[in-house]
């Protein structure tokens, strides 16, 4: 699939899994079963991390509800301002809920940094912080990330939910691009 565009595997497909089962076995130890429309709300931020939401939510224990905001941030496609504009917003109002954001990968942080800022004004009973993927430039920004699956290199990565002009979401696995696929 996809040529010889993927210049090499980062994260195997099993080695995902394993740690979703670890990350979904944490979070449904902190996140007891509560009954009553008191379930946990996971946010997804489109599109990137919708495998990993969906995957970690049928590892979890414990029910959920899932939400998805859509976002686009002033900057280049391959770096972020922090500059946001919401374009699709919750469905529902998460004052007085558990809300745990969902994110594929962590790289300046701004995005989320405002995220934030954004879901924490709307009083939610606790809100933190899971993301598959973490790169060194996110230790610049304060962002208390509760759940880290990978701490990667300072490199662009796609597959598993994250795009390069929105191909290789649907890959598996977690690769690096050949230098070719930005050149041409
Ligand atoms: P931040 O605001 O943390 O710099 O950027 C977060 C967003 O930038 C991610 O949700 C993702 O859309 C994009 N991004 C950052 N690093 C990468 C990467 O290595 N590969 C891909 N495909 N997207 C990335
Ligand atoms: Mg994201
Ligand atoms: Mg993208």
């Amino acid at each position: 699939m996809y040529g010889d565009d993927i210049a090499s595997v980062l994260i195997t497909e099993k080695e995902i899994h394993e740690k979703i089962g670890e990350l979904a076995k944490q979070v449904s130890d902190d996140y007891p079963e509560r009954g009553d429309r008191d379930d946990l709300v996971l946010v997804a931020v489109l599109k990137g991390a919708v495998m990993f939401m969906t995957d970690l939510s049928r590892s979890l224990t414990v029910p959920v509800q899932m939400e998805f905001m859509a976002v686009s941030s002033y900057g280049s496609a391959t770096s972020s301002s922090g500059v946001v504009r919401i374009l699709k917003d919750l469905d529902r109002d998460i004052a007085g809920r558990h809300v745990l954001i969902v994110e594929d990968i962590i790289d300046s942080g701004l995005t989320l940094s405002w995220l934030l800022k954004n879901l924490q004004s709307r009083n939610p009973a606790s809100l933190e912080v899971c993301t598959l993927l973490r790169k060194p430039d996110a230790v610049k920004v304060e962002v208390p990330v509760r759940y880290v699956g990978f701490e990667i290199p300072n490199e662009f990565v796609v597959g598993y939910g994250l795009d390069f002009a929105e191909r290789y979401r649907d890959l598996p696995y977690i690769g690096t691009l050949d230098p070719k696929v930005y050149s041409s």
